[in-house]
């Protein structure tokens, strides 16, 4: 039996992103998130690497993109999920039904790492982080031009620009942006970590340089989301903030006052991209996760069977159902 319950359980012999400490789990990527203290992990060698930036102590087994492996009756294969470097949708074969869970995906190509393919399934479970139709991004090739206008205005200016990337995937898509314009960066301890992992992994990431107290004149600095809770900007002059994330497109983002400037960068797939995505891939079931039901509501009006489900309790979001969920037999 493979059900939903703290991740996805694959009968007593694995679980996919498990959010409780596991002996054997299959990780789709090294969001923290999508991890916890396991015994025994199984991802991409980029996951497995960036996962210790996370947590020390744990059996790490690596598997590369399609090379394909069992577990008890289960049939493997990581594929490319074109949200951070490493990160895998994982295509499970279980007893005669293939299941494809996307983890978080992004189709269009990175400068990190390459787009998601879309697989055919009978089962898919689909991160709709954006699930909501104003969700349209532009092209990554457009949020480049904007994040570059953005540093090299305010360093002529002599204003600090500090960009504001998660440490994980967006700050690297920053560095590498920045680095081929020859910016020199002041980063964030755990962006820089990270960015050593890439760097270990051949992504040619450079003009890269640890934070101190106060950045260097005339460089970038990259920051994750709200640490200025933590971090004292006294001393540093003049600086500007630009948000890079999907939100900055949602209805509440403006009103709140964000971050000030925001440039909708993302690493997920935007509404279209989903729909596209269940589309071409024809499930005979959906579950649609990390998202709000809105996105199961319309898969269902287009024809397809969805349910928004909780990954973590197992329940289902779009009805007032308790207990776990079982997906599939
Ligand atoms: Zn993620």
């Amino acid at each position: 039996m493979a059900r939903l319950h703290k991740g996805i359980k694959f009968g007593s012999f694995f679980s996919i992103d498990p959010t409780e400490k596991s002996e054997l789990a299959v990780i789709s990527h090294a969001h923290s998130d999508h991890l916890r203290s396991h015994i025994k992990l199984i991802g991409t060698p980029p996951t497995v690497d960036l996962a210790r930036l996370h947590y020390k102590k744990f059996e790490g087994v690596t598997r590369e993109y399609h090379q394909k492996f069992e577990i008890g009756p289960a049939s493997i294969e990581l594929a490319p999920a074109g949200h951070m470097l490493g990160s895998a949708q994982v295509i499970i074969d279980w007893h005669g039904e293939r299941i494809v869970y996307t983890g978080d995906f992004k189709l269009e190509e990175n400068y990190t790492c390459p787009g998601a393919a879309i697989h055919s399934c009978d089962v898919l479970l689909i991160d709709t982080t954006y699930g909501m139709p104003y969700y349209k991004f532009p092209p990554l090739s457009e949020c480049r031009e904007k994040l570059l206008e953005f540093v090299t205005k305010n360093i002529a200016a002599e204003i600090t620009p500090v960009i504001l990337a998660y440490s994980f995937g967006k700050a690297q898509e920053a560095m590498m942006i920045l680095k081929n314009e020859g910016v020199e960066m002041d980063v964030y301890a755990k962006a820089f970590e990270a960015a050593q992992i890439y760097k270990a992994h051949n992504i040619a990431i450079d003009n890269v340089f640890l934070l101190n107290e106060k950045p260097k004149p005339g460089r970038a600095v990259i920051l994750p989301p709200g640490a200025f809770r933590h971090v004292n900007p006294r001393g540093w002059g003049r600086f500007r903030t630009c948000f890079l994330s999907g939100w900055t497109l949602g209805k509440k983002y403006g009103s709140r006052g964000g971050n000030g400037y925001g440039i909708p960068f993302s690493d997920h797939a935007s509404f279209d991209d989903i729909v596209r995505y269940v589309e071409t891939a024809r499930p005979k079931r959906v579950y649609t996760l990390f998202g709000p039901p809105d996105i199961a509501e319309y898969l269902n009006r287009i024809g397809f069977k969805a349910e928004a489900v909780n990954l973590d309790s197992g329940n289902f979001i779009s009805r007032k159902s308790a207990g776990n969920m079982d997906l599939f037999l």
